[in-house]
């Protein structure tokens, strides 16, 4: 009934993925067995679905499972699956001639690129069956096929033909004996097994099994057992009811491997039209293996419990970079490459799932915990920052998610020691929310607005202190407005980009056309100021010609002298020299000088220079008035040493008028 062995060619596709898989692939040599395993898997899947509708394929043999065992003295490795198994024909077709639309697109790719890229596209094909041969001399498959009544035998040393014939196996499913090579010795060990087992296919949904051998009794010979090396269930796939925060936080290590605690985590399943279950964290803080470059790990992604990339971009928005976890998806193939998740649209409604979850993982952990929330921004804020600056679709979202400084939540550098940090600065209206916190978020500045208040006013510089003791907030102080404080060079970028807030215009404060509501009293007395000072700030223009594009009068100046604001379009300080220190060229930048018409020195150099019109005296206080201006800007002086040689001349003179009075 049987027919007797025949040697048969292998197509010459197989011969050409055959010497690939051999000869370019052996640094990754282990990816056999997540094959083998993979494979046995699918083939158990057949089985269970075919049973449900014809049971008795699974009469005397229940039992789904993987087995792996070596034999160190016959130098063989072999797995079992009672799985669906193969006739003859299948083995015939399956594994002599490509049919699995993997290894042809891999030769095509192969074919564009040359042998040398092959290392980095096994990963992303699969070799399936042939990957076998990376450990392998010669490959003996044996199968009876569910139901069936015959079993058969294949057999290659992977050159270029196959062996078949009949075989006396008796279970059902397939035996893969793996001649070992030299090189794939190492797999004879145990440890080895679990090794690869536990990274590549610890998730699958089968028991995988390894004899290992027992000690028993004093005396007693070494005992056979099957032990199972894997997962017993994805915990992704498991009811959340039935997971403890324990397992959640264990898994966390495993897939973050920089180590850490997870700060929260959103475990869901997405059905419909797309079905995948995702199990995504954030980590609470930033783990060892992280950089800021764009190349760093993203989701796993598995296929039916299958691990098939590490670090899959992908799958989420490219500010979510951060977050760690899993995706499994039903739906793709297991040879699914890059390329083919780019454009797929399946991967795209993916990506859109995990994306909004992640935004709700982010909004509600902000929410039930703003303190660790906080911790959590300070770590991973640029790339939420990044995400309201770059991604059209969820920059509303994202920047209810950005925290910030502001002249609310932080002292300014002169002030008195004992001062509430927390307090507002301007607690006369007494319906100041308490702050308790020195975040605020835009949602926040927005419900505690004042009256009068349409904008959302800014200062971006180097330190929250100092920028909040800046003379551009003066007037805005004395308002009860609060100011952000926006101390990351990246935060000025956003506000460019993001520009409006529930409405409301983001305006820096910095900006010569800061336009404030003024009662008209304030708006007679600016005019009457105006005419009062024209001389000087004639006279300034006249002598800080080249220096400064014009001299005005101050609106925002409450306490200091002058101050230096920017014109339209001009670039704020710090930017223009983070530019420059990145060698960029940076045409040199014209300010705005603004003159504070009550304070005491303007008035008296007004004075002075009635009397002695344009002398050098008053050129002198002028340009040192305009030097500090910069500096307190954040400006770099064009000449540091002749501001020094002036401040000394004043200070010589103030000191010699101390003395004689
Ligand atoms: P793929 O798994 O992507 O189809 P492989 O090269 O891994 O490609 O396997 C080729 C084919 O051989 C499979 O599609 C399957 O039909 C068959 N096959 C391989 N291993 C087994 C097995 N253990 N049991 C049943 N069929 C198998
Ligand atoms: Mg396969």
């Amino acid at each position: 009934m049987s027919s007797p062995q025949e040697v048969l060619p292998f197509q010459a596709e197989v011969s050409q993925v055959l010497r690939l898989v051999v000869h370019s692939l052996y640094s990754q040599r282990e990816v056999f067995l997540r094959e083998l395993v993979s494979n046995a898997s699918d083939a158990l899947d057949k089985l269970r679905f075919r049973a449900i509708t014809e049971p008795a394929l699974l009469h005397g043999d229940e039992r789904l499972s993987i087995r792996i065992s070596a034999d160190e003295t016959a130098n063989t490795l072999t797995l079992t699956d009672s799985g669906i198994g193969m006739s003859r024909e299948e083995l015939v077709k399956n594994l002599g001639t490509v049919a699995h639309s993997g290894s042809k697109a891999l030769l095509e790719e192969l074919k564009k690129r040359g042998d040398g890229s092959a290392p980095s596209l096994i990963g992303q094909f699969g070799v399936g069956f042939y990957s076998a041969y990376l450990v392998s001399t010669k490959v003996v498959v044996t199968s009876r096929e569910a139901g069936g009544t015959e079993a058969f035998t294949w057999t290659s040393d992977g050159e270029s033909s196959f062996t078949i014939e009949p075989s006396d196996y008796a279970p059902r499913g397939t035996q893969i004996v793996l001649h070992l090579s030299e090189a794939g010795k190492e797999f004879l060990a145990g440890w080895r097994i679990r090794e690869v087992v536990r990274r590549a296919s610890n998730y699958i949904g089968y028991p995988i099994e390894l004899e290992t051998e027992k000690r028993g009794e004093e005396g007693a010979p070494l005992e056979k057992v099957w032990e199972r090396i894997n997962e017993a269930k994805a915990l992704w796939q498991r009811p959340k009811s039935e997971i403890t925060s324990e397992e959640y936080e264990g898994f966390y290590r495993e897939v973050a491997t920089g180590g850490g605690k997870p700060l929260a985590w959103t475990h869901f399943k997405v059905e419909g039209t797309t079905e995948f279950a995702g199990l995504l964290y954030l980590p609470e803080e930033r783990p060892f293996d992280f950089s800021f470059d764009g190349k760093q790990r993203g989701l796993k992604l598995f296929v039916k419990r299958v691990l098939i990339f590490d670090d899959c971009a992908e799958l989420g928005a490219p500010w979510a970079r951060f977050v760690r976890g899993v995706v499994d998806s039903d739906d793709l193939p297991l040879n699914v490459s890059r390329e083919l998740l780019q454009d797929s649209s399946l991967a795209r409604t993916i990506k859109k799932q995990t994306t909004k979850k992640i935004l709700e993982l982010l909004e509600e952990t902000a929410s039930l915990k703003p303190r660790e929330y906080e911790k959590f921004f300070l770590a991973f804020g640029s790339f939420l920052k990044e995400g309201s600056a770059n991604d059209f679709e969820h920059r509303e979202r994202l920047a209810k998610l950005l925290r910030f400084r502001s002249t609310f939540t932080v002292a300014p550098v002169d002030a008195p020691v004992d001062a509430p940090v927390d307090a507002p600065l301007d607690a006369t209206s007494g319906d100041a929310a308490p702050v308790p916190s020195d975040w605020v978020s835009l949602v926040e500045y927005v419900t505690r607005m004042r009256e009068g208040q349409s904008d959302i006013y800014y200062l971006a510089g180097d330190k929250a202190s100092a920028v909040s003791s800046s003379p551009h907030l003066e007037s805005l102080k004395k308002r009860g407005f609060e100011v952000l404080l926006l101390t990351d060079p990246v935060d000025a970028f956003v506000f460019e980009s993001l520009r409006q807030f529930e409405g409301k215009d983001l305006v820096s404060a910095l900006h010569a056309d800061l336009e404030l509501e003024t009662s008209d009293d304030e708006k007679k007395a600016h005019e009457e100021a105006e005419t009062s000072v024209k001389p000087l700030l004639d006279r300034a223009s006249e002598f800080l010609k080249g220096k400064v594009e014009a001299v005005l009068v101050s609106q925002r100046l409450t306490d200091s002298p002058a101050c230096l604001v920017l014109g339209e379009g001009g670039l704020p300080a710090h930017l223009e020299r983070m530019l420059r220190e990145a060698g960029q060229p940076v045409p040199p930048q014209k300010r705005i000088l603004e003159i504070n018409p009550s304070h005491v020195l303007v008035k008296a150099l007004l004075a002075l220079d009635a009397k002695e019109p344009g002398s050098d005296r008053v050129r002198e206080f002028i340009e040192v008035l305009h030097d500090q201006a910069a500096l307190q800007h954040g400006a770099t002086l064009e000449d540091p040493n002749l501001f020094a040689k002036r401040v000394t001349n004043l200070l010589t003179m103030a000191a010699e008028s101390a003395l004689a009075g």
